[in-house]
């Protein structure tokens, strides 16, 4: 993997894909094995009431992008985060020295939409998001392609993989300095 170029004693890593790759289950598992701090960006936004009303359509909350990057710059300038979320064309690119892309296979994340009974609207609307790939085109617009990894979820072995795969990139990471 390629090194990083900020001078952030301990990385920060965004975690990306559609919802139900596996991001919030990785980002804790990794950020418990590394000791660094887990930023789940829509529950951090709503506990901050950092949101712009309710979508009714996704049934959640609208997050204010803009706050949420105000709220977070002076956690992601210590670094050692672990930044999970949906959408990633919002955030500075300095913010990150690794960005995650998970994938799944669609009829596997179909399946795993069906058993958290989801509407038929946000069933078809993520699995759409996973067959054309938008988490990682939006990343490839915003992100260098050194610091994407594009990595496989499909399985809880795939977990385990990944926070292995991650966990040796973190510690084996140094800062420039
Ligand atoms: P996200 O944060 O991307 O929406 P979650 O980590 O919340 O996804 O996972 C959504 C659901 O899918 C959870 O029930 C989780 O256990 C399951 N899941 C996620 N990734 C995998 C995987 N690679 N293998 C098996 N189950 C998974
Ligand atoms: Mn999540």
């Amino acid at each position: 993997m390629a090194q990083n170029s900020s001078c952030r004693k301990r990385p920060n890593i965004l975690i990306t894909g559609t919802p139900g790759t596996g991001k919030t289950t990785t980002a804790a598992a990794l950020a418990e094995v590394m000791e660094l701090h887990h930023i789940n960006v829509g529950g951090f936004a709503n506990e901050e009431n950092l949101t712009n009303g309710w979508d009714d359509t996704f049934d959640s909350y609208y997050i204010n992008e803009d706050l949420v990057c105000n709220a977070l710059e002076n956690l992601m300038e210590d670094g050692g985060n672990i930044v999970d979320h949906h959408a990633c064309d919002f955030f500075p690119e300095c913010c990150f020295d690794r960005v995650v892309v998970l994938q799944t296979d669609s009829s596997v994340l179909y399946d795993r939409f069906t058993k958290r009974g989801y509407s038929d609207h946000k069933l078809a609307s993520n699995t759409e998001c996973q067959i054309f790939q938008v988490l990682l085109e939006e990343v490839k617009e915003n992100y260098p392609d050194d610091i994407v990894i594009i990595l496989r979820s499909d399985s809880l072995e795939d977990i385990a993989k990944n926070v292995e795969t991650l966990t040796s990139w973190i510690s084996n990471w140094s800062p420039v300095v």
